[in-house]
């Protein structure tokens, strides 16, 4: 198993982690900025990430891999490649997630979630509940990087690759503010 180390030099070199000083939608500043699409427009970066992801749940015998729209659809594909099986995702419906498209899973199935990164969980939290709604046996979460510092509580078993503290500041009480470096916005 691949270790931190490994994750920070290979997410630094396919451009997901940026360091600088970046203003977030928050309206908060950072030093530092994970977005994952530079990794998956890669196709092999993304099959690694999938297998790693993939590795930590081999011996739980999943059948589905679910994904939330957009950030874990690609990932949901190349972990469900690397265990063998099916993947599917769900999508944004209001306040909730659904799955459209026909996909559904049935009483019993065995599912692994995937997402790039929890923060809050909010967005996996919504595609446990449709899994539950469903009675599927969902057997975990894997994530690629756990910015809660381990913190978060799905109630079912999360793995990540690494965990990823991203501090944030108030523009008052930011530092890079005041070493006067410029402000960039990410994802514009
Ligand atoms: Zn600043």
């Amino acid at each position: 198993m691949r270790d931190q180390g490994y994750w920070l030099e290979r997410l630094t070199a396919w451009g997901v982690l940026r360091e600088g000083h970046f203003l977030l939608t928050s309206g908060r500043h950072s030093s530092r900025f994970l977005l994952f699409a530079p990794a998956f427009s890669l196709p092999r970066a993304a099959t690694e990430l999938g297998q790693a992801v993939a590795e930590l749940f081999k011996r739980q015998d999943i059948e589905t891999v679910v994904g939330p729209a957009m950030g874990g659809v690609i990932l949901a594909h190349e972990v469900a490649r690397a265990l063998g099986v099916r993947s599917i995702f769900a999508e944004k419906d209001g306040e909730r997630m659904a799955f459209k498209r026909g996909f559904a899973l049935r009483a019993g199935e065995r599912v692994l979630v995937v997402e790039d990164a929890v923060s809050t969980g909010g967005s996996v939290q919504k595609v446990l509940d449709i899994c539950k709604a469903a009675q599927a046996d969902v057997r975990g979460v894997g994530i690629i990087a756990d910015r809660t510092g381990g913190k978060v509580d799905l109630g079912v078993p999360l793995k990540a690759l690494m965990t990823l503290e991203i501090p944030s500041y108030t523009p008052d009480d930011c530092p890079l503010c005041r070493e006067g470096r410029p402000l960039e916005r990410p994802k514009a």
